[in-house]
């Protein structure tokens, strides 16, 4: 099996949908290779594609501020995305495109192997949890999928659109954080 950085290699020479023509870099992924916890966003914009790095636009210093309200940072977890090269002008990506790049993901969530995922956003959890999920009606709760616990919140460029949504935002982190703490103490048992 491929280890990250082999995947990753492999990843920046893909070319399996058309997403692949417009991009400057390939956003692999990045953070804990052995995070309990991974964050799963939609796809690259504009800063992520310059720089090659997830969620470093606006967004992204907002997921920061997010995961350092609940006592988590860039260093622990991991953060990937559905797709790993920018829709143009940000559209969101086409059911093929995601498609083609979930294996990737697949292989990235396998060798990570965490605890938790969280989906940032309803692309997110509709590749993720269920094609027909709705936001506004099904974030804030606990899905098990195999031996992955995973919920979906807001994607934080739909907090900065509208504010109303941060209140429920608070609420996932908040069992975010306790679901957390909770399997690192039966896992710390486990072990003890
Ligand atoms: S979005 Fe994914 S599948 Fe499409 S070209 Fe990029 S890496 Fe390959």
């Amino acid at each position: 099996m491929y280890n990250l950085k082999e995947l990753e290699a492999f990843v920046h020479k893909c070319n399996r949908c058309p997403l692949s023509r417009n991009r400057t870099n390939v956003v692999f992924g990045e953070g804990n290779p052995q995070a309990d916890i991974m964050f799963i966003g939609e796809g690259p914009g504009y800063y992520e594609d310059k720089m090659g790095r997830p969620f470093v636009g606006r967004a992204g210093q907002l997921l920061d501020k997010m995961m350092n309200s609940i006592g988590l940072n860039r260093d622990e977890v991991y953060i990937a995305n559905i797709v790993k090269c920018r829709p143009p002008n940000n559209r969101d990506p086409h059911d093929e495109e995601c498609e083609k790049c979930l294996d990737f993901l697949r292989w990235q969530v396998k060798i990570v192997d965490p605890m938790i995922i969280v989906c940032l956003g309803v692309i997110s959890a509709r590749n993720i949890i269920d094609k027909n999920f709705r936001i506004t009606q099904n974030r804030g709760i606990w899905y098990k999928k195999g031996k992955f616990n995973i919920i979906a919140t807001y994607h934080p460029a739909a907090l900065l659109r509208d504010e109303s949504k941060k209140l429920d935002a608070w609420k996932d982190l908040k069992s975010i954080r306790s679901k957390y703490d909770e399997l690192k103490a039966d896992k710390n048992n486990l072990k003890g």
